[in-house]
């Protein structure tokens, strides 16, 4: 082959990824744990879990522990010793040589600094050495994580500290193993830096305010526990087509690059058979994952070419919170292995439906008792549809809130494009679910009645209350296109990115239900006698609030243009871009909730929040803006020019040789196109690095997210537009960067 050609690069990796061989994995792979039989055995040995604790600690230490996520109390000196001798004994017979403090900072992903276990005692011998204050805290060279200038220099202290509600655990290598501590990221003052200190403190509201609610309702629990199951998408592509295309690589999307003639539109993908290759990859990743203790369950096809998805069963948040990057950094890891590459970017490719991630979120009682699933007999109903009516009440009063919680640069791309929920928070609840709310609804006005006490105990049989069926899901779940969908005995939000970190909507989601119960246990309250609430009081709370929250109530299509026009009639917020999404970040109310429930009790913490998702939004159109700028540059349009080039020679040729004026006139049409095309890219190019030139001038903050998301973007749309237009017609061996068709259906 000719080297010297432009597609001669593109060529060779297509070649390579046409001829790939599954790797075949050591023998012992077939299970996570060479010694173990089944997948359950072999279900969290390399992590530190309770069953592991049970074994080497006292049983009051694990007791401890296992309440820790929700009493916050301080773990003291002498038991972190306890926990650190036994967690070094068990690391290091199973090979661990370092540890590591791992963080999930205010970037999307994990951080980690490790150290080794080698010290010396007073002797000089060499030992492993580890204890509690090693545990605790560790102090790592922080500086540089964004804050939103929390940390001026001279205070450039982050502190790193023992997330105990989380599991330990060990990070393999082929050459070595970590002790991995999942840790909170806080500075000097105490404000966090991260996205789980905010998620574990409200993870303690949430169960203070259910838990007061259910004391209200006559069924005492100890505490209250926030489930989540979230469902993760990507797309898997080969290394070599994706190391040929450096928009993937820093922008993780695509930029420029023509629709593939064949997409998902024969609707063939989704739980079509798993190509060889990935499953392969994916098995190998679900072998870690559950040495790992991540109760990994669910594998398919996604709707688009080489989309996937991969579910866990569902855990207490602040694990599931954990357990999702894991999946996420494993998944990288091991891909890499299989020269795949796995991306998780809201909108990697244009045309096809992007990344997102569905939250599945559920709260029960300490006994197990699911708070949102519809009981057998009245009272439980009560209790669901006190719950039920909390999240109603919260989507409805802080739905910006919601929307701000995943507001994520490249979720702009996705939301509200037919594939995705629009930016519009409602609820969807089906058809019994609404009966039921209607039903308790109807004919009640809750200005004019604020307290029902028409409604008596004894027409609770005549609100159908004894009669909520426990809902099908095949009944609830038929609606794709709610951005937060009552799925039979849990939320289903939908609006996730595919890259970001579940910790936030979580964390601003239990806050906001929090919020709401804290409320109605109010109303409930001034209704209750002698500390005991009649059913009837109960329901008038209920039905007042959810008369409240009507209008964030919607069960049809929320892709349609109907529906944006209605919500707008409704007065319900539509935020499309991130920068004005994050906007209510700066309103005093929402510091005065997050304060109320101490999830950020610093006024500082919010606004350095806002700072931070504002610059990483600017930084992150700032580098797909000039990425796309280059490639246009350095790739688009030399070819284009090349091809003009040889087409004007190609027509001087003709001229000499053909007579036929009509194949002459064919050829001039078909090199006017393309000249002009060509033209009008270097046109628009200019324009794009004007605008790149203006946003970079004015900063970080809004002014630029907000000049980037309504202009800057625009002169890209337009460049790319004429970049694929050339793409359909330009020779194809001039062409270098893969094309659509081939990143998606070579592998
Ligand atoms: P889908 O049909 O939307 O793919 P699945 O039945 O596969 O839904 O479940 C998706 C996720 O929801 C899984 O992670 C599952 O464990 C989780 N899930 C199921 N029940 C609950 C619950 N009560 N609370 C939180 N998550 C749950
Ligand atoms: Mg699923």
């Amino acid at each position: 082959m000719n080297a010297s050609f432009r597609a001669y690069p593109r060529y060779q990796a297509l070649a390579t990824a046409q001829q790939r061989r599954i790797p075949k994995l050591p023998k012992q792979k077939n299970f996570p744990d060479s010694s173990k039989n089944t997948v359950s055995e072999s279900f969290g040995c390399d992590a530190f879990n309770y069953t592991q604790m049970a074994k080497m600690l006292p049983a009051s230490d694990v007791q401890f522990l296992k309440q820790y996520p929700f009493t916050g109390k301080n773990i003291s000196l002498e038991m972190a010793n306890r926990v650190a001798l036994a967690v070094k004994q068990w690391a290091v017979e199973k090979g661990a040589t370092h540890y590591t403090h791992w963080f999930q900072p205010q970037t999307e992903s994990t951080a980690e600094k490790h150290d080794s276990f080698l010290d010396f005692n007073e002797e000089g011998t060499p030992i492993e050495n580890f204890n509690g204050n090693l545990l605790i805290c560790q102090e790592p060279d922080a500086s540089s994580f964004p804050s939103g200038g929390r940390r001026t220099t001279f205070e450039a202290r982050g502190y790193t500290l023992w997330d105990a509600s989380s599991f330990m655990f060990l990070s393999n290598t082929k050459n070595g193993k970590t002790l991995t501590i999942p840790s909170l990221f806080i500075s000097y003052y105490g404000e966090s830096l991260d996205n789980k200190t905010p998620l574990l403190r409200s993870i303690r509201a949430l169960n203070s305010e259910a838990t007061n609610a259910l004391k209200l309702l006559g069924e005492p629990t100890s505490h209250v526990t926030v489930n989540c199951g979230p469902e993760q998408e990507f797309f898997v592509i080969d290394s070599a087509l994706y190391g040929l295309r450096p928009d993937l690589q820093l922008a993780g999307k695509t930029v420029v690059g023509a629709a593939s003639k064949r997409g998902q539109q024969l609707d063939d993908h989704y739980f079509g058979t798993m190509n060889s290759r990935v499953i392969s990859m994916i098995m190998e990743v679900e072998s870690e994952l559950v040495k790992l203790g991540v109760p990994i369950k669910t594998r398919h096809n996604e709707v688009a070419p080489s989309q996937y998805e991969m579910a866990p069963i569902f855990e207490s948040a602040n694990l599931a919170a954990d357990h999702n990057r894991l999946l996420m950094a494993v998944l990288k890891k091991v891909s890499k292995k299989h020269n795949l590459t796995v991306l998780f970017h809201e909108k990697p490719f244009d045309g096809l439906n992007g990344n997102g991630k569905h939250l599945n979120w559920s709260i029960a009682t300490s006994e197990g008792v699911n708070l949102l699933s519809p009981g057998k007999n009245p009272q439980n109903n009560i209790r669901f549809l006190y719950f039920l009516t909390a999240t109603l009440k919260a989507v409805h009063d802080h739905g910006d809130l919601l929307r701000a919680s995943v507001a994520v640069p490249g979720n702009d791309f996705r939301m509200g494009a037919n594939e995705a929920p629009p930016a519009i928070m409602s609820v969807f609840l089906g058809d019994t679910l609404s009966e039921v709310v209607n039903s308790l609804t109807s004919g009640t006005t809750t200005t004019q009645d604020p307290s029902y006490s028409n409604i008596k105990d004894s027409d609770i049989i005549n609100l159908n209350l004894a009669k909520i069926p426990v809902i099908n899901k095949d009944n609830t779940d038929r609606n794709r296109t709610s951005p937060f969908a009552f799925t039979g005995n849990k939320f289903e939000f939908r609006a996730l990115g595919g890259s970001q970190s579940i910790s936030t909507p979580i964390t601003y989601l239990n806050t906001c239900v929090a919020n709401a119960l804290e409320s109605m246990n109010k109303q409930l309250e001034a209704l209750s006698e002698n500390g005991s609430c009649s059913q009837s009081a109960i329901l008038s709370v209920i039905a007042r609030n959810l008369v409240h929250s009507k209008n964030i109530h919607f069960d049809g299509d929320s892709y349609s243009e109907e529906w944006t026009k209605e919500a707008e009639t409704r007065g319900l917020p539509h935020h499309k871009t991130t920068p004005e999404a994050l906007e209510v970040l700066t309103q005093p109310d929402t510091l005065k909730l997050f304060k109320k429930f101490g999830v950020m009790s610093h006024g500082e913490e919010l606004s350095a929040r806002y700072t931070v998702s504002m610059e990483r939004y600017v930084m992150l159109r700032l580098i797909e803006l000039e990425t796309a700028h280059e490639l246009l540059m350095t790739h688009v349009y030399p070819a284009a020019t090349q091809y003009v080039y040889q087409l004007s020679r190609a027509l001087s040729k003709t001229l000499k040789f053909m007579d036929s004026k009509e194949a002459l006139e064919a050829q001039r049409k078909h090199h006017a196109l393309c000249a002009s095309l060509t033209n009008d890219l270097a046109e628009k190019m200019a324009t794009l690095e004007q605008s790149i030139q203006k946003a970079q001038s004015l900063g970080h903050g809004k002014e630029a997210g907000n000049y980037i998301a309504s202009e800057a973007i625009k002169t890209l749309d337009e460049a790319r537009k004429t970049s694929d237009a050339l793409e359909n017609l330009i020779d194809d061996a001039l062409w270098s960067l893969p094309r659509y068709r081939e990143i998606l259906f070579v592998n």
